[in-house]
């Protein structure tokens, strides 16, 4: 039998059948991947803990059938403060659910991996109200990873700095009055485009100190990066909407 270890974040965890669960991991030595969890719905499983959405844990599949099956996991950490804010829990729920939209089966990422760990961590420890402040830098910095982020600091088109800008997806970042083309376009300040760009590029530990905009600026920037999100990958994130609604 083929036995392989990987270490592994749970992204998704169905009920499969009567008993099973179904789980998408993300695993730091072969990327996205399905296993059966045999038997994860009873509360005596062996894999309780492990099949748990965003636990992070040393997973063994058995690939010997035409579905991996885990056949033994161990939880390194489960992320329990997560649970305790509903914010909290929908930004997990958001960022896993960017990586299963952006990446293919097998399509290894270290850096995505090491992202999803990282922004976890954080969110186990920080207030709720911050949930949008990371989830914003997520999406963010997973646009950085796979090279397709916006212009942030200076027209797109013309390289003009320091003014009210557009945010256009199409174009690929903020443009200026001058250069805008289409209309309907969201409105980005010169600080909130700073804004952004910090987030983009600051480290995962120095997210939560920048000088974050209030409570409706925050949502409609975060409206904005999913947005541009969205374009990007051509795929809809449909736990945007209930962490929006919060
Ligand atoms: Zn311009």
């Amino acid at each position: 039998m083929a036995n392989k270890t990987y270490k592994a974040i749970v992204l998704r965890a169905v009920k499969y059948g009567e008993q099973d669960k179904m789980l998408t991991l993300f695993t730091l030595e072969g990327g996205k991947m399905s296993a059966v969890a045999k038997g994860a719905q009873s509360a005596r499983s062996k894999f309780l803990g492990s099949s748990q959405s965003y636990c992070f844990g040393e997973y063994v599949l058995s690939e010997s059938l035409k579905m991996p099956y885990l056949s033994s996991a161990e939880v390194i950490n489960g992320f329990k403060g997560i649970g305790r804010d509903i914010r909290l829990l929908c930004a997990a729920a958001y960022i896993c659910e960017i990586i299963t939209v952006a990446f293919e089966e097998a399509s290894e990422d270290r850096s995505a991996f090491m992202l999803l760990y990282h922004s976890l961590k954080l969110l186990e420890g920080c207030p709720g109200e911050k949930s949008l402040v990371l989830s914003t830098a997520f999406a963010l910095k997973m646009l950085g990873i796979n090279g397709s982020y916006p212009a942030l600091d200076r027209c797109v088109n013309c390289g003009k700095v320091g003014e009210d800008y557009f945010f256009s997806p199409k174009e690929g970042g903020i443009v200026c009055a001058d250069c805008v083309s289409a209309e309907g376009l969201a409105i980005l300040t010169a600080s909130q485009g700073l804004y952004l760009f910090d987030l983009l590029f600051c480290g995962m530990d120095k997210i939560l100190s920048l000088n974050a905009p209030s409570g409706q600026e925050q949502k409609y920037l975060f409206k904005q990066i999913n947005n541009y999100l969205v374009y990007t990958l051509g795929k809809n994130i449909k736990s945007f909407e209930m962490l929006y609604q919060l």
